[in-house]
């Protein structure tokens, strides 16, 4: 009976429909809230372009950068780590990771100087490893790309943009991110990360 409960458990996703993407946290999920609203998934922003991904944001400051480290959320290879756009715009200093079987993870908004040197594209990342910070504040070190700098000022809304989604297996790219993501299909990662104890805001 104890056997049968303890599998009954272990494949518990999945017996009630819910697809579990990946396992491990992106971020310290102490430390972390869900924005919602602007900051969920499929939300609609100006223009009426749609938030493919999801807002992670820290609830508290540190001058730890550790409080700020990003985590790949399965293992994998990375395809892509590089600026998109600038320091100030767009998606800032991003990484992809390839897990294989199309799916693919995205890690947006990263502290430029703090990760640039921990992943290169090609590099085989285990499930759970640091692979960028979101900030250094010893440093003075902050998110990159369009994030609002006077709100994220004091270390305490510091945000990672966070999606997954399926596309062509083993893209890479050293130019822009459309080349892996051409014709991708987004995924939920929402109940992933309600599941590992992400609270919303
Ligand atoms: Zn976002």
């Amino acid at each position: 009976m104890k056997l049968f409960i303890a599998i009954a458990v272990a494949t518990a996703p999945s017996l009630f429909g819910v697809n579990v993407i990946f396992r491990n946290a992106p971020t310290n999920n102490a430390n972390s809230l869900i924005r919602g609203e602007v900051g969920a998934y499929m939300a609609r922003r100006d223009g009426g372009k749609l938030h493919t991904g999801i807002d992670i944001v820290a609830n508290k400051s540190s001058m730890d950068k550790n409080t700020y480290a990003v985590y790949a959320v399965k293992s994998g290879r990375v395809a892509y780590a590089r600026l998109n756009g600038t320091e100030s715009t767009d998606y800032g200093y991003t990484i992809v990771i390839d897990h294989g079987d199309s799916l693919y993870s995205q890690y947006s908004h990263l502290a430029v100087k703090a990760s640039k040197d921990l992943v290169k594209i090609g590099d085989e990342v285990a499930a759970g490893q640091i692979i960028a910070y979101l900030a250094d504040p010893a440093k003075g070190e902050l998110s990159s790309g369009n994030v609002r700098k006077d709100v994220v000022k004091n270390y305490d809304k510091i945000q990672l943009h966070f999606e997954t989604f399926m596309a062509k297996p083993g893209v890479t790219s050293t130019g822009v991110l459309s080349t892996i993501k051409k014709d991708c299909r987004y995924l939920d990662p929402t109940p992933d990360l309600v599941a590992l104890g992400y609270a919303s805001f």
